[in-house]
């Protein structure tokens, strides 16, 4: 579940932009709940760098990362509070604003996982705590060249023409507004 994670980000991202325009009347940098879609993930990548440390010093096996330990409330602040100050520091984007969208886009990850894997989650820490297990609901057979699964893809695609119109709905005269601002600049 590779791709579907952007598709299905994607469409929540609108929706959740639509929802606080609308409520607050300002717009989310929601581009990062999109960017965030992977984020929980990284305790793969960190597992495979990790993983031929775990030979060398197996001592340590207690504290190796391993995929999955990214994927609860505790993993998910660090995360977020992290990448917000770098998004802060180095792109000046509004650091509650990145936070916000960080911590949504990282719990729309594990939810997605949820949905689709009947693996065990660990809610608050990494190996602690309540386990949830996954409802596996559309099961992942893994096609798509290794980057997804139809089915679970083309909801995701469903799911993104459904919020592209209603944000084409609810914004469609700022959207109007905001293309001719932009084309004017040119
Ligand atoms: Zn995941």
């Amino acid at each position: 579940m590779y791709l579907e994670h952007f598709i299905w980000s994607a469409a929540f991202a609108i929706i959740v932009g639509v929802i606080v325009e609308r409520r607050w009347g300002y717009s989310l940098p929601i581009w990062i709940i999109c960017a965030s879609a992977m984020l929980p993930d990284i305790d793969y990548l960190i597992q495979t760098i990790m993983y031929p440390l775990m030979f060398i010093f197996p001592i340590f096996n207690p504290l190796f990362i391993t995929h999955g330990d990214f994927h609860n409330i505790v993993a998910v602040i660090i995360l977020s509070l992290l990448f917000a100050w770098l998004l802060n520091k180095y792109m000046k984007i509004d650091y509650n604003n990145a936070f916000i969208c960080l911590i949504l886009g990282c719990i729309f990850h594990i939810f997605c996982d949820y949905i689709v894997y009947t693996a065990t989650f660990h809610v608050i820490a990494p190996r602690f705590g309540y386990e949830l297990v996954g409802i596996g609901i559309l099961p992942e057979r893994g096609t798509l060249y290794g980057l997804g699964e139809p089915i679970i893809f083309a909801v995701g695609i469903l799911c993104l023409i459904i919020a592209l119109s209603i944000k084409f709905y609810y914004l469609e005269n700022k959207w109007i507004e905001d293309i001719s601002v932009v084309c004017e600049e040119f």
